[in-house]
């Protein structure tokens, strides 16, 4: 969601998993109908995927297999991944396709402690065929992480809730007027889930974008720390300071970039900023 920028995921070593392309219509997925997918896009068995990282190190425990998943309802402003966005961005494959993809890395992941994540775009946006790819990798005996803005919430079922090891949410500020500016929608949703996550009794880190001018003011970093601190199964906060290495894909989809002379933070400001997680018992990276 908000790591670095990423290959797309007809790469040559991947091209027999691009063979297995589904020549279907594609659909562009824009932001109003999102909370009311057509139950077209939903599907079960097969959805769009981006791109993969076959020995991922930042998106949960140990050295991981990540999907990117396409589609996202947010245009969070300092997005790295804006080519991420449409559906349309991603490659039409299967969960018999991806799950064939995974087996050939799987004995590695388990031994070392890793799994696999699912990322993207914003996942729960193709909730079924997330739930698909769960389950299928829960029945390997796969870690599974899943990393969310948490928006689609009300979009997680019971199961899935259980079957995911790992939630990785992305709390963007905690002023529900500073995160509409940020990312285009309310928080109201995304705290909701965190509230539901907390009190099912899961597991998740959150992670924190901080964004020199946008996210980086202490009075709201305080309340969002001191909200995080008020979840019961918070394992560790992230804060993630911004870069610039995909801001040549917003000139590459003719999108207006408005960050352009937003510069990273500094290290005594992530410095401060780590604190402020910190001083509420949180452990921060
Ligand atoms: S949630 Fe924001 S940062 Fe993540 S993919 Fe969507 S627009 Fe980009």
């Amino acid at each position: 969601m908000s790591g670095p920028h990423r290959k797309p995921l007809d790469a040559p070593h991947l091209a027999h998993l691009a063979s297995h392309r589904h020549d279907i219509q594609h659909h562009a997925l824009e932001t109003p109908a999102v909370r009311t997918l057509a139950p077209a896009l939903r599907h079960t068995h097969s959805g769009y995927v981006h791109s993969i990282e076959t020995a991922a190190t930042l998106d949960g425990p140990g050295i991981r297999f990540a999907a990117f998943l396409s589609g996202c309802h947010f245009r969070c402003l300092y997005c790295h991944n804006p080519d991420t966005w449409k559906l349309k961005h991603g490659l039409h494959v299967t969960v018999d396709d991806l799950m064939a993809e995974v087996e050939r890395y799987a004995e590695f992941l388990i031994r070392y402690e890793g799994g696999v994540t699912l990322s993207g775009g914003e996942v729960m946006v193709q909730d079924r065929f997330v739930e698909t790819l769960v389950r299928r990798l829960k029945a390997r005996g796969l870690h599974v992480a899943l990393d969310t803005n948490g928006y689609l919430g009300d979009h997680v079922t019971e199961e899935l809730l259980e079957d995911v090891d790992l939630w990785l949410l992305d709390l963007k500020a905690f002023d529900d007027a500073r995160h509409r500016r940020l990312t285009g929608q309310s928080n109201a949703p995304v705290l909701n889930f965190a509230r539901r996550l907390s009190e099912a009794g899961r597991p998740m880190w959150i992670r924190f974008v901080l964004v020199p001018g946008l996210t980086d003011d202490l009075g709201d970093i305080a309340r969002l720390a001191a909200f995080t601190a008020g979840l019961a199964t918070v394992e560790r906060v992230e804060v993630l300071p911004f870069h610039q290495l995909g801001a040549f894909k917003w000139a590459e989809l003719g999108l207006d970039y408005t960050l352009a002379e937003t510069p990273a933070p500094e290290e005594a400001q992530i410095g401060e900023v780590r604190a402020a997680f910190a001083q509420h018992g949180l452990k921060v990276y």
